[in-house]
């Protein structure tokens, strides 16, 4: 988070988008960072009040916070605005003896007095120091002065020996790696306890623009400084090549020039760099080099690169070496999946790798299986016996964050018991008991998952069961785990971010050592949560539901008359053509699905997740391909408009265009915070035409899948042990169901509806709704009551007409579904609930016809209730 170093974080603060910044922050956290560098230092910008601020923001984000922030800056005045609202012990970056002694020792005891620890660059007044000599000598004089004059401890001490460009054609700076090694050895040999720093791509300066070479240079580099005993460095985690991986030549010359090894070594570096490109694994007419390893360390390579061409030969060629097919399992195999878990943990490997990883260390065991099997008789057969069940609660259909989470705790040897989707609490308690399992862990998307959930919990206390239960899935929260479902169950109740978080948590859970402190410690933690929940509460004023119609959208109907629809009466496509649908694909939520942050198209070109994103989008491009030129999914659609009137928070809509009739009613609920901002308290009614105005409006409602065909499809993958494919299909199901909302939409304004007849508007654009009017979704934030959707499929015949039926919590089955209606008016606009009283839930149960009990529990997430 360095407005020097990164463009993207620039931008975002120079906008004032904190929240934003804040991913950046958390992203790099995720990726495995183990500080966070803030830096400021930027013409047009007030440092100081950036700095105050952004620290600040970090500190309530306990994802971010926990790791320690170092302020970095070139002006002492904005470390220090740093320093005075920095929490725990942070790192300042950085102090030198440039200008003396005089400022460096004041500075140092501003620091000491704050309690941070200390980037000491090798500077003085002479400027910087080049040579290893240089170096030491210039560290040794800060050390000397900061243990013995100022009271550091060395151990807060860390020196950043200057890294720079080497291989620049000027011969003095081909010895500037060996210098920095050099110094790193000595000053970590005469200054014990002391730390080294640097930064790293310094290095490769002179290699801009080709990055697998800097790449190459960068783990060269830092092999042999971390030998030295370098501690740190600032690096690009998601970027670095793996030392051992690289290829043989590049690494011999690659070395040559770092350890400056012979004269000619930048000459024979270029001469490679130019000759040959290293980024791409081309297929090409012979097989890849590294074809050419031992049997272990291509097995090795087809996993860490996720590559399945060679594994079947491979795996062939090992087992007849082996003396029992199992001891490839867990020889190579293991081996080779730790190796993936533990580049995962560091940061250097993402999701969509992993699960590919993953698939082939399953294809590998199912060729295996049988030969296992057929000598079962003999031989123990070693198992994992630490087992998690895994199920998307009743009445909820979505899976593909649940799958993820299975194929990562597979690839951490933890055996994964998968019931599906819309799976009862009794199957769940009773196959976790059947199967012995350690875990039991529910997923879930829509809101009232999470009354099935406390549910399923209060289940498991009631039956006492002595398993942990993990919670996840789009909606749920820790706040929610914390305050609404853990009071359920006497265990531990936890909740789990994302599948990258799922293997800490499991693994935690089912080391019988670490089970217990961990229980406590998170057992505090959520009970602070609940405290907190508790006091949050009384901080938002709320106003009696008559107030709030008072406050309602002012929508003037003399001047903005409604437009009648040029189609009327229910309209059906068919045979959508799913290649029209590419274009409407707003592919920023596809990259989130794969816990890959960053907005598309930017994400592309991400310092840190770019090259994981280019590869999966290239992947889900190639599978596109199939699903249109196989028809592998069909697109339904079905829409309609009404004639329609404002009743209060209802909408009636009639028969016939005279409004004599009435056909049916939807109803609406209306915000409840007492707003001071001169914004109304929004309802989704107030954009139609009240009955007092006489005027005809008009509602419209759609209906639209592209998942029919997906399930079959994904079980055929599964079946092939390919989970990657099975995840990354119901992804693209997902997308192409959004685009063809997008695209319907469109329609329906330009054609079918035609009230905005001459718009142009780019996919951009569409993304960023600059329509006229809106379709809200129920079970969306303005509208999140999920039983209208009952209403709108009548209205529809959605299931004749798409295929599409609602389970019994109102899902949409297939999940690839979207379904909503369709508001004209230009004032119209999406907008978030949020808490509803007591008075609105009466008012709204007695219009429905439901007793307040039932809407309560539709309803409890917009509900305060203790
Ligand atoms: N372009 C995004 C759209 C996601 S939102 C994507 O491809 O994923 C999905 C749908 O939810 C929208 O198309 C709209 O129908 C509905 N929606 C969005 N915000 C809403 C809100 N605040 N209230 C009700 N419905 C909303």
């Amino acid at each position: 988070t360095n407005v020097t170093g990164s463009a993207r974080f620039k931008k975002l603060i120079m906008n004032e988008q904190m929240e934003a910044a804040l991913d950046i922050a958390r992203q790099q956290v995720q990726s495995g960072a183990q500080i966070i560098d803030v830096n400021m230092d930027e013409a047009m910008l007030d440092s100081e009040a950036a700095m105050t601020e952004f620290i600040n923001l970090i500190s309530s984000e306990p994802d971010i916070s926990r790791v320690p922030v170092m302020i970095d800056s070139s002006k002492w005045s904005v470390i220090e605005a740093g320093l005075k609202c920095l929490q725990g012990k942070g790192v300042v970056n950085s102090i030198s003896l440039k200008e003396g002694e005089g400022p460096f020792l004041e500075q140092a005891r501003t620091i000491l007095k704050y309690g941070a620890a200390v980037i000491v660059m090798a500077f003085d007044e002479q400027g910087q120091a080049e040579t290893a000599d240089e170096k030491l000598h210039i560290c040794s004089r800060a050390y000397q002065l900061l243990t013995e004059q100022v009271g550091f401890l060395p151990q807060d001490i860390i020196f950043d020996p200057n890294v720079f460009a080497i291989a620049t054609g000027i011969e003095e700076h081909n010895d500037y790696a060996v210098a920095f090694i050099e110094a790193t050895r000595r000053i970590k040999q005469e200054l014990p306890g002391v730390m080294i720093s640097g930064g790293v791509s310094n290095v490769s300066f002179s290699f801009r623009g080709n990055n697998p070479v800097r790449e190459a240079i960068h783990s060269v580099f830092l092999y042999h400084a971390i030998r030295a005993g370098m501690d740190m460095g600032i690096v690009n985690a998601g970027q670095l090549s793996i030392y051992e991986q690289l290829d043989p030549e590049l690494k011999k010359r690659v070395e040559d020039v770092v350890l400056n090894r012979r004269a000619d070594a930048t000459d024979r570096l270029l001469e490679l760099a130019e000759s040959t490109r290293f980024d791409s694994q081309e297929a090409s007419d012979g097989p890849p080099e590294w074809r050419q390893l031992p049997l272990g360390e291509r097995i090795s390579h087809s996993l860490v690169r996720g590559i399945t061409e060679f594994i079947d030969i491979d795996i062939e060629q090992a087992r007849l070496a082996a003396d029992h097919p199992l001891e490839v399992i867990e020889g190579p195999l293991m081996a080779g999946m730790q190796h993936v878990g533990d580049l995962f943990g560091e940061g250097q490997m993402f999701l969509p790798q992993v699960v590919k990883s993953a698939r082939v260390m399953k294809q590998a065991v199912a060729i295996l299986t049988p030969y296992i099997e057929a000598r079962k008789a003999g031989s123990s057969v070693v198992q994992s016996t630490r087992k998690v069940l895994l199920a998307t609660v009743k009445g909820d259909v979505h899976d593909i964050g649940k799958n993820i989470v299975g194929v990562i705790l597979r690839c951490n040897n933890i055996e994964v018991i998968d019931l599906g989707v819309m799976v009862t609490a009794e199957t769940i308690i009773e196959r976790a008991k059947s199967e012995s399992v350690d875990i039991i862990g529910l997923s879930g998307l829509i809101t009232p998952s999470l009354d099935e959930m406390c549910h399923v919990a209060s289940e498991m206390n009631r039956l006492k069961m002595d398993l942990p239960l993990l919670i996840g899935g789009a909606t749920t929260s820790r706040v929610h785990t914390a305050v609404k479902i853990a009071p359920h169950y006497a265990l531990e109740t936890i909740w789990v971010k994302n599948a990258s978080q799922a293997v800490g948590v499991a693994q935690s859970l089912l080391s019988a050592q670490d089970r217990p402190g961990y229980a406590k410690k998170m057992a505090s933690e959520y009970q602070q949560v609940r405290e907190r929940y508790k006091k949050r509460d009384r901080r938002s004023p709320m106003v009696s539901l008559k107030q709030a119609r008072r406050n309602a959208a002012p929508v003037n109907w003399q001047t903005e008359r409604p437009c009648p629809p040029r189609v009327t009466g229910i309209q059906t496509l068919g045979d959508i053509d799913l290649s029209t649908l590419v274009n409407y694909i707003d592919w920023t939520p596809f990259f989130r699905t794969w816990e890959l942050t960053g907005r598309y198209p930017d994400i592309l070109t991400d310092e840190v997740v770019g090259t994981q994103a280019c590869e999966l989008f290239d992947d889900a491009k190639a599978m596109l391909r199939s699903i249109i030129d196989e028809s592998w999914l069909e697109a339904k659609a079905v829409f309609g408009f009404w004639p329609a009137q404002a009743s209060g928070d209802d909408v009636i809509l009639y028969q016939d265009e005279g409004c004599r009739e009435e056909l049916d009613r939807l109803h609406f609920l209306r915000q409840q915070k007492s707003k001071n901002n001169g914004k109304p308290n929004f309802c989704l009614a107030d954009y139609i035409a009240p009955e007092s105005t006489g005027l005809t409006d008009y509602i419209g409602g759609f209906c639209v899948t592209t998942g029919l065909g997906c399930e079959e499809r994904a079980r055929a993958f599964e079946a092939e042990h390919d989970d990657y494919s099975s995840i990354l299909l119901k992804a693209l199901a997902d997308r192409l169901a959004e685009a063809l909302a997008e695209y319907l939409h469109q329609q329906i304004r330009l054609r079918y509806w035609g009230y905005q007849p001459d718009e142009t508007l780019d996919n951009a654009r569409l993304i960023r709704e600059a329509y006229s009017g809106i379709r809200p979704a129920p079970g969306y934030p303005a509208c999140p009551d999920h039983t209208e959707k009952d209403t709108l499929f009548s209205l529809l015949d959605a299931t004749e007409h798409t295929g599409v039926s609602l389970t019994e919590s109102f899902a949409m089955w297939p999940a690839s579904s979207v379904s909503g209606y369709y508001l004209a008016h230009p004032d119209s606009q999406y907008f978030v609930l949020g808490k509803i009283a007591d008075d609105q839930v009466k008012d709204y149960a007695q219009r429905k016809g439901m007793t307040e009990k039932v809407i309560r529990r539709w309803l409890a997430p917009n509900i305060d209730s203790d």
